[in-house]
């Protein structure tokens, strides 16, 4: 019997870049210690009030299938944060309620590009975006950034791969290089997605955690809010992963058509998760600052511990939980030096070339074990890499 070549056509063929992941996992399982700094999952477990919430909420009857692009108070309560975040007015019927951020960035491709099309993302990237490109039919593009530009997208590289484009993903604040695009580079974006008429479609799911600079979103600047759509999520803001909550802001249109969507596939999002969702938002901004506030120690933890490093480079995070170290002086690639640490010092980072061409010779570490413990990893990083230089 044969499978449909969509699935092979997601990966392109290659591997998906989560060896690591997946060793430190089997080594984790086999009761080894191990010290995993590769993924983006709180160390924290999500609130006991947002758990009391949704199980008051399922225990009252709202166990039901859920209305198609999620409940009108919540909706009303993501485009107010939106709103009162970004200045971009926004109202309920702009926001649809996903089942987390990823099945929002699937629908929106899915709703924006054909078979054939291209769908363009910038390099380096969260691991899932060319997948979920390619899960539509579409050519995935990589748009090259470059360390000495901070990671930020150029016009001239979007221009170069416009032609036969129809949408460009972009992620501010950016996993895994911690980069918070500035209103210039936005602006820039913004010239070059109107020019040649792509949708852009912008991942906002780290926008409560801003170490440095301040959070700009494309919807909000002149003209954009007819060709954006942003994806944001509580996964991050509220420590909520595995609750399975996120969203779109987009123009009418565009929510119309993933609601469409979402009759074929997800149902929509269960309504106590839904009701766990509204309460969270009403805790306000103190509750979203108290789950960032271990990241924004552990990033000054980082910088402290290997700023004067001999072999790794600290790039300084503005935001999101990850820090990036340039490890070239080793003489490693990321995937050599993130196997050895991981069997040599039992510590797991994932390696740059996970996350794309642009990241090679990086690692990425999650800052997300408590500051002890992440202090002494990163010493014992610093050390290593002295350690395997040749
Ligand atoms: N976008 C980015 C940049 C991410 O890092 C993640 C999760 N790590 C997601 C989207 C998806 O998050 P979720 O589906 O949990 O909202």
């Amino acid at each position: 019997m044969r499978l449909a070549n969509r699935i092979a056509h997601i990966t392109g063929g290659g591997d998906d870049g989560w060896e690591i992941y997946y060793r430190t996992r089997a080594l984790e399982q086999a009761g080894e210690a191990v010290i995993n700094l590769t993924i983006g999952e709180h160390d924290v477990k999500t609130d006991r009030v947002i758990l009391d919430a949704m199980h008051a909420s399922a225990l009252s009857g709202n166990t039901g299938y859920a209305f198609g692009p999620g409940n009108r108070a919540l909706r009303a309560a993501v485009a107010d944060r939106f709103a009162a975040r970004t200045g971009a007015p926004t109202t309920w019927e702009n926001i649809v309620i996903t089942p987390g951020g990823q099945a929002a960035l699937f629908a929106t491709h899915m709703a924006l590009l054909d078979a054939g099309d291209r769908g363009l993302f910038c390099d380096p990237y969260y691991a899932t975006y060319p997948g979920t490109i390619r899960a539509t039919g579409a050519i995935a593009v990589p748009v090259p950034t470059r360390p000495e530009s901070a990671f930020h997208p150029e016009a001239a590289e979007i221009a170069a791969r416009a032609a036969g484009a129809r949408t460009l993903l972009i992620n501010t604040p950016n996993n895994p290089t911690g980069t918070v695009y500035s209103r210039a580079t936005l602006e820039e974006v913004a010239r070059a997605v109107t020019e040649h008429d792509l949708w852009l479609i912008s991942d906002e799911v780290y926008d409560s955690q801003v170490w440095d600079g301040t959070h700009v979103s494309p919807r909000a600047l002149p003209g954009m809010a007819g060709r954006t759509i942003t994806v944001g999520s509580m996964s991050k803001s509220h420590a909520m992963t595995g609750s399975r909550l996120g969203w779109i802001v987009a123009p009418v249109p565009v929510a119309e058509a993933v609601t469409t969507l979402a009759t074929s596939t997800t149902y929509g999002v269960a309504p106590f998760v839904q009701d766990a969702a509204l309460f969270a938002l009403r805790q306000g901004d103190a509750f979203e600052d108290r789950i960032a506030a271990p990241f924004r120690r552990r990033r000054q933890i980082a910088l402290d511990r290997l700023t004067g490093a001999n072999r790794v480079r600290p790039i300084p995070a503005q935001g999101a939980m990850y820090v990036m170290l340039d490890i070239r002086d080793t003489g490693l690639s990321g995937e050599a030096f993130a196997l050895r640490l991981l069997e040599e010092e039992r510590i797991a980072v994932m390696p740059g070339e996970s996350f794309g061409r642009a990241a090679a010779g990086h690692v990425r570490i999650a800052m997300t074990v408590e500051d002890a413990a992440f202090a002494d990893a990163l010493s014992r990083l610093a050390a290593f890499a002295d350690r395997v230089s040749d």
